[in-house]
């Protein structure tokens, strides 16, 4: 049986858990897109900051190149070696270009190396020994070479450049004569670790890392240190976060092991701009509202629990005490009375229920009264049913039962048993001399003389006006013939000093045992009835037997 308790703590907790997961989980879809929000705005600002960087940066080598494109040193030794056949001249005109171009190189902290090429983009000079720069000069545009504007940048594709031992981006300028005919190229190697610097410094007031990637992908430039030109992001995110309309993403990242970051193109140069944010750490403010949110929960149902805990015992308590009264009174104990110390419906419901057993218990006297009434009128009833008015011995009805019953005991167990049948003698006579009154009174005395001749165990009847019977049971015709005897005589000597005034009073009696032919009371009572006429007949106040078909006296 589910108690009322249980389930008042299951629909509390219930009706709790859920508006509280339903408004939680909104919360939580909520919060997450907002996180992410806020995250990708700081990740679009991040990315605006690196392109102005790079803008910046760039302009500031451009500007530097083509002043030196513009130089007359660099003029007029193309100048001359264009012109010249002279292998001297020209000779010494490129040692003067390259010594030219070794002492700006100290000066410029952007660039690692200048070299010049002619009109067949052959080097002529260079700020290296080693130059590397000449076989990339030929996949230049032309256009780019001839006329290079901010759309169309002389840069080349951002490289690890081994021979530099570092990241370059190359500046290639054409070189102009004072009335504007093209002589020859002027070309720089930019060493992009001082870009690289700048990014490490614009990632400190960040919170994301700036990598800037390859068109393959690979890692050409990064502000964490621990990026190298080896590592590269996978693929297939890489090309989804350079899908127009793509965002940012969160990502297996470069940097962070989860990663919430976005990439954009540099449209000057072929590279792109990744940044990336730690996505644990953009969760940290998510995941504390979920915890505190979840805590509160928590609290919420161990309150909830402990109200409706408290709540169904309100109400199961006095029902309990209701069921406990109401299962003594189903007992039979009656006397229960339940305090009442609510006054709300439960209370109503105790002051009922003890109005009721109040009521109840009032019925139950009065029933019990007339039940012990009627008992005892049935205790009465059944008595006189079975007594004589008038002395109180058994009446006629019942000596016939006694002796059905004597008989059957008789025919069982074979202890004889004797039939006593008294009658005064005389007694018409008396009843006219005395009166009738009288006549009752020594029925009476009588019958007090008989209850006290016999045992316990046997009995005495009226069996009609002056006629008595005693049934002796366990009796054998002598005992009973003494017993009858001493009656005969008791009766006459108390007789004798009756009320004062001496009456005679002789009793006849005929006695018979039971035998086994005896069928009916009625059979033994002819024998008893035939030896008290023999006992009349022999002139009264005597006792005769009858046996053998005939009475006999006693004496
Ligand atoms: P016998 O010696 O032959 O027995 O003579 P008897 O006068 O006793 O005659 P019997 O036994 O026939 O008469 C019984 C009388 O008892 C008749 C009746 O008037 C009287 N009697 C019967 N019942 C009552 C009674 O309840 N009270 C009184 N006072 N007398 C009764
Ligand atoms: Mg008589």
């Amino acid at each position: 049986m589910k108690s009322i308790k249980s389930k008042i703590v299951l629909f509390a907790l219930i009706a709790t858990l859920l508006p509280s997961a339903g408004l939680g989980l909104l919360t939580f879809w909520q919060n997450e897109a907002l996180v992410n929000d806020g995250a990708t705005r700081e990740l679009h600002a991040l990315t605006n900051n690196v392109s102005q960087l790079l803008e910046t940066w760039l302009n500031e080598n451009i500007l530097a190149v083509r002043a030196l494109a513009a130089a007359n040193p660099v003029i007029e030794g193309l100048a001359i070696s264009g012109q010249t056949k002279n292998s001297s001249d020209t000779e010494q005109a490129q040692s003067v270009m390259a010594s030219y171009l070794l002492s700006v190189i100290g000066k410029l902290d952007n660039i690692v190396a200048l070299a010049v090429f002619d009109l067949d983009r052959q080097m002529i000079a260079s700020s290296v020994t080693m130059p590397k720069a000449d076989a990339a000069l030929q996949d230049w545009p032309q256009t780019a070479l001839m006329s290079p504007t901010d759309a169309n940048l002389p840069v080349s594709p951002a490289d690890w450049e081994v021979y530099y031992a570092k990241s370059t981006f190359n500046i290639i300028f054409p070189v102009l004569s004072d009335d504007n005919t093209l002589k020859g190229y002027l070309a720089a190697a930019l060493d992009s670790n001082a870009l690289a610097r700048q990014l490490r410094e614009t990632r400190k007031f960040s919170l994301g890392e700036i990598i800037l990637l390859d068109k393959t992908g690979h890692v050409f430039l990064s502000s964490a240190m621990q990026l190298d030109q080896t590592a590269a992001l996978d693929p297939e995110i890489f090309s989804a976060l350079r899908k127009p309309a793509a965002g940012s993403l969160v990502y297996d990242g470069l940097v962070y092991p989860l990663a919430i970051g976005l990439v954009s193109a540099y449209e000057k140069l072929p590279i792109f701009i990744l940044v990336e944010r730690d996505y644990a750490g953009v969760q940290i403010a998510w995941t504390k509202l979920r915890n505190r949110f979840l805590t509160l929960v928590v609290i919420l149902i161990a309150m909830v629990t402990a109200f409706a805990l408290y709540m169904g015992h309100a109400i199961v308590a006095p029902l309990e005490k209701l069921i406990a009264a109401a299962r003594s009174i189903v007992d039979g104990k009656l006397d229960v009375h339940l305090q009442v110390h609510q006054r709300d419906e439960l209370g109503q419901l105790a002051a009922m229920f003890n109005q009721m057993t109040d009521a109840l218990r009032h019925k139950h006297a009065v029933i019990m009264a007339v039940n012990e009434d009627i008992r005892e009128k049935n205790q009465l009833l059944q008595k006189l049913s079975v007594t004589d008015g008038l002395t109180g011995l058994y009446n006629r009805s019942k000596l016939d039962a006694i002796l059905v019953d004597q008989l059957a005991r008789f025919k069982r167990n074979n202890r004889p048993f004797c039939l006593l049948m008294i009658d005064i003698d005389y007694f018409k006579h008396i009843n006219d001399e005395l009166g009738h009154i009288m006549g009752d009174k020594i029925l009476i005395t009588v019958s007090t003389v008989l209850l006290k001749s016999i045992r316990a165990i046997d009995y005495a009847a009226r069996y009609g006006g002056d006629e008595f019977m005693i049934v002796l049971t366990e009796t054998d015709i002598g005992a009973a013939i003494k017993t009858a005897e001493r009656i005969r005589m008791q009766t006459s000597a108390l007789c004798r000093e009756f009320e004062e005034s001496p009456v005679k009073i002789t009793l006849s009696v005929g006695i018979a045992q039971g035998q086994h032919s005896d069928m009916i009371p009625n059979d033994l009572i002819a024998r008893a009835d035939a030896a008290l006429y023999e006992a009349k007949k022999a002139g009264r106040d005597q006792v005769q037997i009858y046996c053998d078909g005939s009475a006999l006296s006693s004496s």
